[in-house]
């Protein structure tokens, strides 16, 4: 008999762990699979990241997170969004990870039933399975990586309580524009279900960019530092929405997490004083230059956010078959099987200097054209 329990045997990490056994003998690889900026932590936040440590800051803080960041954010959330969070509705997690993590933890209960827009990011399967849920995909590939409302409705039944929705998106690339949120709205509010919003990548958004927290209060926020401030290994992020919630995913994080990283809460507080603008104008010039090296030879997705494109394989070719040539060859893509249902396309992340960009896109091309 197995020692482990049973949802260890829900959860599968076999589509990564193939990329990465195919990519162990490449020698100085053009590697487009990373997932996190280039670009690293502000000076300003790393200095009150050492003044916190030599300040004292090193114990546990309060389980739902120091007050003067949960207040930070509360301003920030009121000038994204518009909304009015009030102190007990604002939860600083390890990292949007640990916001998923609790949030799901504290919301499904075996068989119910969770919406999840097909291509996802990774995690949101698993985590969904690992708690005894039923991931139900919206399939967007014949709508661009856009959500039609009627197809979302005609998924929901008595069962389903949450949509997870990721906007930027990983790894489509894809923002929904404000009518589809408004649409998406209206349909979960009718039918009394959940949205959780991941937007860790709100800050790479090349088109306009809303939250749909703005169209509904049946909403739960997921937000992180990761991203946005190069901080990836910080571990900090935080959750906003219905106080019945936040009190749940508290009282889970104080048997699980106890509290996110002290040093990364204090030092977060200095972000507010940093301008990203460069790294984030930097991005817009990779994705356009990335964008147009690949189209002549691809069928290109979205490109409207976060640092992701998403490619069709070419003809005779799946994500899996395409990657793997291109990994024969050099190039580390990853295929898009990783994070959907389908086996037709791959994911380029083009978080590199632009001369590595470019090489790739040329050998990725190259490849295409011979097919
Ligand atoms: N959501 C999405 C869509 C992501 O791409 C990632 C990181 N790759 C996460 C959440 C997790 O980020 P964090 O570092 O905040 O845990």
């Amino acid at each position: 008999m197995s020692l482990l329990a049973k949802r260890t045997s829900r959860v599968d990490s076999s589509g990564i762990r193939r990329v990465f056994e195919l990519a162990r003998s490449m020698k100085d690889p053009i590697n487009l699979s990373i997932g996190q900026p280039d670009f690293d932590v502000p000076d300003l936040v790393k200095a009150a990241a050492v003044k916190a440590i030599e300040t004292g800051h090193n114990s546990y803080t309060p389980t739902n997170g120091i007050v003067p960041l949960r207040e930070q954010l509360i301003v920030d959330e009121k000038v994204f969004t518009g909304r009015d969070y009030k102190l007990d509705q604002m939860l600083i997690t390890s990292g949007v990870s640990g916001g998923l993590f609790l949030s799901l933890l504290a919301l499904v209960d075996d068989g119910d039933e969770i919406i999840i827009p097909d291509p996802y990011f990774v995690m949101y399967k698993h985590l969904v399975n690992m708690n005894g849920g039923k991931a139900v995909y919206l399939d967007t590939y014949a709508d661009g990586f856009s959500i039609d409302a009627d197809k979302l409705s005609a998924l929901i039944t008595p069962k389903t309580k949450i949509l997870l929705l990721n906007s930027p998106g990983n790894p489509t690339g894809r923002v929904f524009n404000p009518t589809e949120l408004q649409a998406l709205a209206r349909v979960c509010d009718k039918h009394g279900v959940l949205i959780i919003t991941d937007e860790i990548y709100r800050d790479f958004a090349y088109v306009p960019m809303q939250s749909i927290s703005q169209y509904t209060d049946n909403c739960l926020l997921l937000g992180g530092y990761s991203k946005s401030f190069g901080m990836t290994g910080w571990r900090l992020g935080y959750a906003a929405g219905p106080k019945e919630i936040i009190e749940a995913m508290a009282m889970l994080q104080q048997y699980s997490f106890v509290c996110a990283p002290s040093i990364a809460q204090h030092a977060a507080l200095a972000c507010p004083q940093t301008d990203m603008s460069m790294q984030l104008s930097d991005y817009a010039v990779k994705r356009d230059l990335m964008f147009e090296a690949l189209s002549g030879s691809f069928e290109v997705g979205a490109a409207d956010g976060a640092f992701y494109l998403f490619v069709k394989a070419p003809e005779g070719h799946t994500g899996d078959s395409f990657t793997e040539l291109a990994i024969n060859n050099n190039v580390l893509i990853i295929p898009g099987s990783v994070f959907s249902e389908h086996n037709s396309h791959f994911r380029v992340c083009y978080t590199v200097p632009n001369e590595k960009l470019l090489a790739g896109a040329k050998t990725l091309c190259a490849l295409a054209d011979r097919t």
